[in-house]
């Protein structure tokens, strides 16, 4: 069956055709700036040319429609007609406790995820917008919707509680969501797999450390904790976001500099984090590169990050009692040996050893990076999100 998933932004749209019988991409890409100008990207496998062009699209709708039409292109193309796209598979970022599983998205879905944006006002909108607008191109493909949130709405109350006045929860769901919930079950999936651990008996621990970056407890195959919260802020030291904080401290920042709720967000959101800490940059690659020649902050901001990632992953294996297996993916967990090191560096006192050769692993490769006679395998396990939601809709059809 062929799956066409998209992922739609505030002014981007990211998409990928997929064989569910065969799990091969046969096409993806992105449309940026849409709104803007319009920069249109066409990766179709099988050794054609990459196509990268300008395209006007002031719209989702026009980006949605482009694709359709690259993809139906009788020179380009990887399929001959609209009809062989048999669904659509959309990456909804904010299910609140209304999804706990993928859905086939009718008006009333619709919404309840529009109902969900107040908890996601970036994202939900822009989901909105891709799901109205491939119901309108594709009238006959089912189109199912797959939530970042509903893997961990298996957290336990007292998991996901907050402990402010609990009115807030019952008047506004104020409480723990989590995110990354497709990559986090897709990885807690394959690692039992690779691990020949039965996933529902198992203690899993899945560190998604990308830009955005989040730590799961796996507890027999279902998430039971997870480091992000109510949003994607709270939890690790990310990218640019601060994660855990004393909201004291930002009160007090507030009042010392005059700083306005909204500025106050966006400082939390966009100059935090690593970029805040080192003032150089959000990409771990520069900050090692910056540490090694003596940049202090640069050195600092690792330091802040692996250590708050090792405080989870601690604080996970108490909770849990126990773990059978610890999984790394995503941009960072996927290429960054210097972090998996000193993670496991510190799980010494538990048996758990780095095989500094395999430890290499970068781009992409599913490896296990523990020595064979430590007592608790870690594995490198490539994510792939699109994947995961091209399973979920064929799934969910059938
Ligand atoms: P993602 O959001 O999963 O695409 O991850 C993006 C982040 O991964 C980047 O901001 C980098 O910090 C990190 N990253 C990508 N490649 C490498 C690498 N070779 N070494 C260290 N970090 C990397």
């Amino acid at each position: 069956m062929d799956v066409l998933v998209i992922n739609c932004g505030s002014s981007s749209l990211k998409y990928q055709l997929i064989d569910t019988d065969t799990e091969k991409v046969m096409a993806k890409g992105i449309c940026e700036r849409i709104g803007v100008d319009g920069l249109f990207t066409y990766k179709p496998t099988g050794g054609m040319a990459i196509k990268k062009a300008e395209f006007d699209m002031p719209t989702h709708t026009e980006a949605v429609q482009h694709v359709i039409d690259t993809l139906t292109d009788p020179e380009n193309g990887v399929i001959e007609s609209l009809d062989d796209i048999a669904a659509v598979g959309h990456r909804i970022v904010h299910g609140g406790e209304k999804f706990a599983e993928s859905v086939i998205i009718d008006d009333e879905v619709i919404k309840e995820v529009e109902e969900c944006s107040a908890l996601a006002p970036l994202h939900n909108p822009a989901n909105v917008i891709g799901i109205k607008t491939c119901m309108k191109l594709m009238p006959n493909a089912p189109q199912i919707g797959v939530f970042d949130t509903a893997f961990h709405q298996t957290m336990r109350d007292y998991v996901y509680t907050y402990a402010i006045p609990y009115e807030y929860y019952e008047k506004y769901k104020v409480r723990r969501y989590g995110f990354h919930g497709t990559s986090h079950s897709f990885v807690s999936k394959r690692l039992a797999e690779v691990c020949d651990i039965d996933l529902d008996t198992s203690k899993l621990i899945v560190c998604h450390l990308g830009g955005g970056a989040s730590v799961t407890a796996v507890y027999r195959g279902k998430s039971f904790d997870t480091s992000m919260g109510l949003t994607p802020l709270e939890g690790l030291a990310m990218g640019t976001r601060s994660g855990d904080i004393d909201i004291g401290a930002i009160n007090y920042i507030a009042e010392k500099e005059g700083m306005s709720f909204e500025e106050i967000m966006d400082m939390l959101n966009k100059k935090s984090g690593v970029l805040g800490i080192s003032g150089n940059s959000s990409d771990f690659r520069d900050l090692w590169n910056s540490r090694a020649v003596g940049d202090e902050r640069s050195g600092l901001a690792l330091d802040v990050f692996c250590y708050r990632l090792i405080k989870y992953v601690g604080a996970y294996i108490a909770a849990m009692n126990g773990v059978d297996a610890i999984a790394f993916t995503a941009g960072i967990g996927e290429n960054d040996e210097g972090v998996r090191q000193r993670v496991i560096d510190k799980l010494n006192y538990m048996g758990v050893f780095l095989d500094g050769e395999a430890n290499q692993a970068r781009y992409g490769k599913e490896v296990r990076i523990s020595t064979p006679d430590s007592k608790i395998p870690v594995w490198v396990i490539p994510t792939d999100e699109e994947l995961a939601i091209a399973r979920e809709t064929a799934a969910l059809l059938k």
